[in-house]
């Protein structure tokens, strides 16, 4: 789960982080107001969308006015006039692909005179299973940029969960980053914090790009991107508070509604499956036929018709889907019960794709036949392997 840049300042200056004093803007007529609480004289107005490269990105509306998703103003007047023209504007970034991102909140924080911008990120390394920092002097611009064209610009320090954070981790990023005297001081200061507010609230990536040495030769996070672990959130109710349900993937809400386990992906095979496990060596034979799973979908053990009419509503409603693999393992489960879904599903919502169905086990011969007598073009297959085989040819012929 990711939060907005705002919320992660939040969370990082409960640890004890050095943020510029900001306020967040939900409603256009109050940013003036929230713009004359901070001290200035230079103000950073801020579109907040679960997405990098606002600076550079351009708003699809002329009412959004000059400028990118992150505007410097000089006067509370400026940054409101900003705020309210970028509020309910749609933002392109190139992570928010070509459709954008509509702004619902904007930030408006205390502006910062730079010397220096970083590159500092902490992130859970599965080649180590440690928490790395990742630093790098080449900060405010494009991070893949440099690892592609400048990888040995690029450092990365393993913390040891045996020992934690140590002087040594801190001094070595503070030496990557080309930290001298009292700024190098503070890095000692701040690494140590970030791993605790990483390990703490269960994060997945905590990236702060830029990290800046102000003039005043001061460390101050400038941006911040933060995402937890989806399964450790049950320990953090405070965290969940932050979730923006609008930042979302609409689909994949709705499965969670349901609780059906649902990931998107870029292909155009839907499908339908109970158990993680079969589910994966679906989409395998999938990708072994030559075509594209558009998605992961674990409808569970135990799924009742409601949810299967749920979950192939989700499907259905992708518009990358060409066609459909149901294919469904009945243990617990039962294949008659299935078939209901899927007849009451197509009822529904109709039919365009070719939808191949696989059933297995309790009840298959109920379930066959609840299936062939609905009137529905449904094709059955007898196991995975022609499954498979018949989808794909529905979608590539
Ligand atoms: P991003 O474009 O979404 O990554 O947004 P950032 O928060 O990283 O801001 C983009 C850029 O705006 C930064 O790299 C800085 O160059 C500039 N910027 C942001 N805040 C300030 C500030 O307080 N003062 C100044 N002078 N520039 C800022
Ligand atoms: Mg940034």
């Amino acid at each position: 789960m990711n939060i907005h840049e705002y919320q992660a300042k939040e969370v990082l200056k409960s640890f004890g982080a050095p943020v510029s004093e900001g306020r967040v803007v939900l409603k256009a007529e109050d940013a003036a107001a929230k713009a004359n609480e901070l001290p200035g004289p230079l103000y950073v107005v801020k579109a907040q969308i679960h997405a990098g490269g606002r600076g550079k990105g351009t708003f699809k509306e002329d009412k959004a006015g000059e400028g990118g998703g992150v505007r410097l103003a000089k006067s509370p007047e400026e940054a409101a006039r900003f705020a309210s023209e970028m509020l309910g504007a749609t933002l392109v970034t190139k992570q928010t692909g070509a459709a954008g991102k509509q702004v619902g909140r904007i930030y408006i924080e205390n502006g910062s005179d730079i010397e220096t911008e970083l590159y500092l990120s902490a992130l859970v390394d599965r080649g180590t299973g440690n928490v790395a920092f990742i630093a790098s002097t080449e900060g405010g611009m494009n991070i893949e940029e440099v690892a592609e064209e400048t990888p040995e610009k690029i450092i990365t320090v393993q913390i040891d969960p045996a020992t934690g954070c140590m002087p040594h981790h801190a001094r070595r990023v503070a030496q990557a980053l080309g930290l001298k005297g009292a700024t190098a001081k503070q890095c000692g200061k701040l690494i140590p914090t970030l791993y605790k507010a990483f390990t703490e609230k269960d994060m997945s990536l905590l990236e702060i790009n830029p990290l800046i040495v102000t003039k005043g030769g001061d460390l101050l996070v400038l941006d911040a991107k933060v995402g937890f672990d989806p399964n450790a959130l049950f320990r953090h109710p405070d965290i969940m508070e932050l979730r923006d349900e609008s930042e979302e993937d609409p689909m994949e809400l709705k499965a969670s509604e349901f609780d059906l386990s649902y990931v998107k992906l870029d292909g155009n095979i839907g499908c339908m499956v109970n158990g993680a496990g079969l589910a994966m060596s679906t989409m395998d034979i999938i990708k072994h036929y030559g075509a594209e799973p558009a998605n992961f979908l674990d409808v569970g053990g135990g799924a009742t018709k409601e949810k299967v009419t749920e979950a192939f509503k989700i499907i259905t409603t992708d518009p990358a889907v060409k066609g459909i693999l149901v294919n469904i393992f009945g243990g617990i489960m039962r294949c008659d019960v299935i078939a209901e879904g899927i007849v009451a599903a197509v009822k529904e919502v109709g039919l365009e794709d070719p939808l191949v169905v696989r059933l297995e086990g309790t009840n298959v011969e109920q379930g066959k036949e609840i299936l062939a007598n609905s009137g529905l073009k449904i094709t059955p297959a007898d196991d995975l392997e022609d499954a498979a085989k018949k989808v794909v040819e529905a979608v590539q012929g």
